[in-house]
């Protein structure tokens, strides 16, 4: 079994000014602790390609895309940064770090399509899941796991996705792309309400929506995931499995009020491993989200790539 890693320092370039909660250093932390942990040992490192707009555009408007294309563009040749939104600031890096996250996953499907690993986890920023279809939103630019769901459907040529969201807040994006995609499921928990306050009805008969009270604890969430994820996952039999990877429900994380920890992420990570394995020939692509809290992102990314490669104790 391999786990495969991909990042790009471009990444760690886009930053969106003093004191936001995504910024470059959540990467640090989780290199240190790769490091510190001898996990980096067990795994291979790939330097992610850019996203080409062919590939942006499986998920996304063509006019979204240019338009971005041109504003994030004249703010790296202008070195100027700009807000999107209330919370989310492009500045001069930001164009080449979105190609190279929405770019990591494209790659770190092929990779595990045509196996060169089984799975795979991308260390990436900016994070996707609140991009619709044409917004920019809550941090995101482009959504890195609908864009590569739609490239194993529209161009590999896979009859069935699964996108499995655990990040505390809705995956607003990724549901805005997929809803009605009958070819994709997605199933998500987040806190609710919270941040974007979406989910609660879901949008397509393909979405799978858990709304989760705020100060739950990660036993109830185990329940309400067997409950709600695992049926569904086994009725549709995915294909492949993408995952949303948000580590804000952990309870050290200030940017929510869920209770989950370490071992919660490490027993969430094995039952999409049971799925994929049972299902998809254990192929999944796992996508950073959110996690905003430096020591436990960094020690929950740690046991969901312990569980992904196998090194678990
Ligand atoms: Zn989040």
């Amino acid at each position: 079994m391999s786990t495969a890693y991909f990042s790009h320092p471009d990444c760690r370039r886009h930053d969106m000014g003093a004191g936001h909660p995504e910024c470059p250093q959540r990467l640090d932390a989780i290199e240190d602790w790769l490091l510190a942990s001898g996990l980096d040992i067990g795994l291979e490192r790939i330097e992610a390609p850019p996203a080409r707009l062919e590939d942006l555009e499986l998920a996304h408007s063509v006019s979204y895309v240019a338009e971005l294309k041109y504003a994030l563009e004249q703010l790296q040749a202008s070195g100027e940064s700009r807000a999107m939104d209330p919370d989310t600031f492009a500045g001069p890096h930001t164009w080449k770090a979105a190609l190279r996250a929405a770019g990591a996953a494209v790659a770190a499907t092929d990779l595990v399509l045509d196996g060169g690993a089984e799975n795979a986890f991308c260390g990436v920023r900016p994070p996707g899941h609140h991009a619709t279809r044409s917004e920019t939103m809550g941090f995101c630019f482009f959504n890195n796991v609908a864009i590569a769901a739609r490239h194993a459907l529209d161009v590999r040529g896979l009859k069935r996705v699964a996108v499995v969201d655990f990040d505390v807040h809705h995956g607003n994006g990724t549901e805005d792309i997929l809803a009605g995609d009958e070819r994709a499921l997605m199933v998500s928990i987040f806190q609710h309400p919270l941040y974007p306050y979406s989910g609660g009805v879901p949008m397509g008969t393909n979405m799978v929506n858990v709304p989760i009270p705020p100060y739950t604890k990660g036993g109830e969430v185990r329940e309400m995931i067997e409950a709600m994820w695992l049926p569904a996952l086994e009725r549709f039999k995915p294909e492949m499995i993408f995952v949303s990877a948000g580590f804000d429900a952990h309870r050290d994380d200030e940017l929510g009020q869920l209770g989950l920890v370490e071992a919660d992420y490490a027993w969430i990570t094995q039952r999409i491993m049971d799925v994929a394995r049972r299902h998809a020939k254990g192929r999944i692509v796992s996508c950073l989200e959110g996690g905003y809290s430096l020591p436990a992102l960094a020690r929950s990314v740690g046991v969901h790539l312990q569980v992904l490669s196998g090194t678990a104790a």
